[in-house]
């Protein structure tokens, strides 16, 4: 059991890893609630483009319509564009960070955090806003949120099955059509795998101890029960009724997430076990061998 019980619990990794699923089943447990890919909110807040996962835009959604006026989620929204960034990160780490704006970004955080809190009443928040290069310091900057507790599990998904995913659906945001695949769609999924599951590694050694896990996406639907008796163990909440639920096929309440996989629209959502994910057949021999060459050592430290 974890000395003090963690308040946020962070799924840190790339995009596409199984974080949508993770994050709903652990948001069944009383006391954990699963808000998606927060750090989004102010940005989603003022475009519009892509709504909450009960189908409504934040200006109308029954759960974060009361958040902010827009004036104050442009500011949020920049704050956290610059202080988790890649580049900001050498400053993250060297604690030589601006006074002002740091402050006001950690305010802007706790403030996000409060109102999710009393929104739905439950006393741990879950962000799956992940590592990407645009969010790379996110998972050190909330340890330095006061009184937050912060537990970082690490999702990591065969990078291959990344990219296939990727490459044969596009991009969750193209998928919802405010934006069109990139250029290069492949090489830039590869690159960003890499780079975001290198630095969430890197990072560890910048946590308390205790404060993180590691678990595979392939684990988590091959063998969920022994997979959420980690989780259990690493955070201190007993989750014997959300693997019960599993074990009898049942389904989960998504609620009110932020961006991620379009599943969110589902409402609800039944873990699918498998005990091996499908033959990966739809990459062209190219992109495997790109992947091999540049990423290939990484998927070796995962051991897959
Ligand atoms: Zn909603």
């Amino acid at each position: 059991m974890p000395l003090k019980p963690p308040t946020l619990i962070y799924i840190a990794g790339y995009g596409r890893s199984g974080s949508t699923i993770l994050g709903t089943i652990l948001g069944a447990h009383p006391q954990i609630h699963n808000v998606g890919e927060i750090r989004h909110i102010f940005e989603l807040w003022s475009t519009h483009d892509r709504p909450c996962a009960c189908g409504a835009s934040y200006h109308d959604c029954p759960f974060w319509r009361d958040l902010v006026n827009s004036p104050e989620a442009e500011k949020c929204r920049l704050f956290a564009r610059n202080m988790e960034r890649f580049l900001y990160l050498p400053r993250l780490l060297a604690g030589s960070r601006d006074t002002v704006e740091w402050s006001q970004y950690l305010e802007c955080q706790r403030r996000l955090l409060l109102y999710a809190r009393e929104r739905s009443g439950k006393p741990v928040i879950l962000d799956s806003s992940k590592s990407a290069w645009s969010a790379a310091g996110r998972l050190l900057a909330l340890q330095q949120l006061p009184q937050e507790e912060v537990y970082i599990i690490h999702l990591v998904r065969s990078g291959l099955a990344v990219t296939e995913s990727q490459v044969t659906k596009g991009t969750n945001r193209a998928l919802e059509g405010s934006n069109k695949n990139p250029r290069g769609l492949a090489l830039r999924t590869i690159v960003g795998w890499i780079t975001a599951n290198a630095i969430v590694t890197i990072l560890t050694r910048y946590l308390p101890s205790g404060r993180y896990l590691r678990i595979r996406y392939e684990d988590f639907i091959d063998e969920p029960q022994s997979t959420l008796s980690k989780v259990a163990a690493f955070t201190g909440f007993d989750l014997v009724p959300v693997q019960q639920r599993i074990a009898s096929q049942d389904h989960f309440e998504i609620g009110h997430i932020v961006a991620g996989n379009r599943l969110r629209f589902q409402q609800r959502v039944q873990l699918r076990t498998s005990s091996v994910e499908k033959q990966r057949t739809q990459l062209t021999g190219r992109v495997r061998a790109l992947f091999w060459l540049l990423g290939g050592w990484l998927q070796h430290y995962y051991g897959y």
